[in-house]
């Protein structure tokens, strides 16, 4: 008896591994594409630092002429959970990074290298798992839970390092008969990689981020197929990239350890291993200190956080590129109307720690990008979010006539305003534009400059009687404003009462803010012509009256 005796004991219905690498064509894309992927486990939830790696990874492919695609990796069933893959897929785009091939909801799947979904890839593995088998490169294991725990318990009494290994690992070394007696007698076991590796001899591994980095050969005989027939995610995540055909596996760096064990596994299965690139984690200062962005402590750490107070896609993905190369800032400031798409991203720039996170920047980001909006898009997309989340803007927005005008007011010029970060600032944004909520709230008529009663009543009046006329330009408009100011003893020009501060009072700055204020009940608001051609003469007589009262 022989080795394929063994293997075909185990796995006898197992395919060749031929008839998988002939069916899986090798790509045929340009040089140099980069073919890479999205494998996450399907818990349903997405953390900001797996969009970041998305982000990432997408742009890598994208700009490269290659692939980006979505695998899901299922086969530990217990971290599953119900609608897992949908959770994911719905991020994904909500955040504009679909993919292009893989898993596209719960069930379907588009692109000629699947499943995309690894519990349905069983056959794959075992003929793969067969293979190793055939060559003695992998046995089966039959340790009981009970000889396993003995074993760890041993090895932590003599303070070695734990694992199945080398002299631990007490079934390596069975004969094929001894195997073959143990299975038809029924005895339950796994299959371990046999590791020709040592832990006294180094690899070398230049990782596209970390740069050169020196392990210790991999020596644990690590379990690639479970009792269950399913494969660990090693032994997957080898033969799925293989015939996947990834180019760069793109992860997070807690995965950097596995790389000694990873490259073994490629040669071992004489697979050409891919490039790996290893992302930092996002950080958040804590207490003077940094540490990860957390899942448990971090509401932000999720990405749903960004849809329910309503940041725009870009916005996020914008922001995640700027802490992916420190140079996307400049280029941003150079190019700030190009498609980011237009940015090429290094991954050997990335940082080899984690980059802070800083939400500040993230709604400094969103601002810019929502201020290239028209006032049209602006209507939909605050729209679309407060259906789900504020039926109270929802209801405000009805009269989309009307809205379209308010998110037009000092939109569309060459220095559009720049107050909406997130659709959870538009109702407090343009409620004042709205007479049913601008009366129902309490107004807040604080002048500034000018305190006096009177004299801010005689400049409401004297504003209404004489100057304003709804015919003006903005020029004119202007001028009468001024005028009003020399009429009441204020400078008409700002510059002119600098130079001589005592001599008046104040300067027509002032007499804004007083009508401003009497307007909108807010100091600050975006161009007050703008906002009187929307809400027209009585709306505005009538607010004027109401701010003499
Ligand atoms: N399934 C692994 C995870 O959940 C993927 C690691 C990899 O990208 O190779 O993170």
């Amino acid at each position: 008896m022989d080795y394929k005796d063994l293997a075909n004991l185990i796995f006898p219905d197992a395919k060749e591994i031929s008839y998988y690498e002939e069916k899986y064509k090798k790509r045929d894309l340009p040089e140099g594409a980069i073919v890479t992927r999205f494998a996450p486990s399907p818990t349903g939830f997405v953390h900001l630092g797996s969009l970041y790696q998305v982000v990432i990874a997408r742009k890598m492919a994208k700009q490269t002429g290659g692939v980006f695609f979505l695998r899901v990796e299922d086969t530990d069933q217990k971290r599953e959970v119900e609608n897992g893959v949908t959770g994911i897929i719905e991020s994904l785009r909500d955040f504009g990074l679909t993919p292009d091939e893989g898993m596209i909801n719960e069930t379907e799947e588009i692109g000629e290298y699947g499943p995309y979904k690894q519990s349905l890839r069983k056959d794959i593995y075992q003929a793969y798992a067969k293979h190793l088998l055939e060559q003695g490169k992998a046995y089966p294991c039959f340790a009981t839970p009970e000889e396993l725990d003995e074993m760890r318990a041993k090895q932590e009494a003599a303070k070695i390092r734990p694992g199945y290994y080398g002299v631990w690992a007490k079934y390596r070394n069975l004969t094929v008969e001894e195997a073959v007696e143990k299975i038809k007698n029924g005895d339950p076991y796994i299959i371990r990689l046999k590791s020709p590796g040592r832990e006294d001899r180094k690899i070398k591994h230049h990782d596209v981020i970390k740069g050169n980095v020196d392990f210790p050969e991999n020596d644990q005989d690590v379990v690639i197929i479970k009792a269950d027939g399913l494969p660990t995610y090693h032994f997957a995540h080898a033969i799925d990239d293989h015939l996947m055909g990834t180019t760069h596996v793109i992860r997070g760096d807690e995965w950097l350890s596995s790389v000694p064990l990873h490259l073994q596994l490629f040669q071992m299965l004489e697979f050409k291993a891919p490039k790996y690139a290893h992302i930092a984690p996002i950080m958040k200062e804590d207490d003077g200190g940094k540490r990860k962005l957390s899942k448990r402590k971090d509401p932000e750490a999720a990405v749903s956080y960004y849809t329910e107070i309503g940041v725009p896609k870009e916005a996020v993905s914008e922001y995640l590129l700027n802490i992916a190369n420190s140079n996307f800032e400049l280029w941003r400031k150079q190019n700030p109307n190009s498609d980011v798409s237009e940015f090429e991203l290094q991954l050997n720039k990335m940082s080899v720690s984690g980059a802070l996170f800083d939400i500040v920047k993230i709604l400094d980001i969103a601002k810019t990008v929502i201020s290239k909006y028209t006032a049209g898009s602006i209507y939909e997309e605050a729209t679309n979010w407060a259906k789900t989340y504020d039926e109270e803007l929802y209801n405000l927005l009805q009269d989309k006539e009307y809205a379209l005008k308010v998110f037009g007011i000092e939109r569309g010029n060459a220095k559009p305003r720049k107050d909406i970060a997130k659709w959870s600032d538009v109702k407090e944004n343009i409620e004042y534009m709205y007479d049913d909520e601008f009366y129902a709230k309490e107004r807040n008529y604080e002048y500034q400059k000018v305190t006096d009663k009177e004299l801010i009543n005689k400049i409401i009046t004297l504003y209404m009687e004489k100057y304003y006329n709804e015919n003006d330009d903005k020029q004119t408009w202007f001028d009468k404003i001024k005028d009003l100011a020399e009429e009441v003893g204020f400078a008409r020009e700002v510059k002119e009462w600098k130079k001589e501060p005592e001599k008046w009072p104040g300067h027509v700055g002032d007499i804004s803010t007083v009508l401003r204020v009497a307007l909108t009940s807010k100091a600050n608001t975006p161009d007050m012509y703008e906002i009187m051609q929307v809400l027209g003469k009585e709306r505005i007589f009538r607010r004027f009256e109401e701010a003499t009262k």
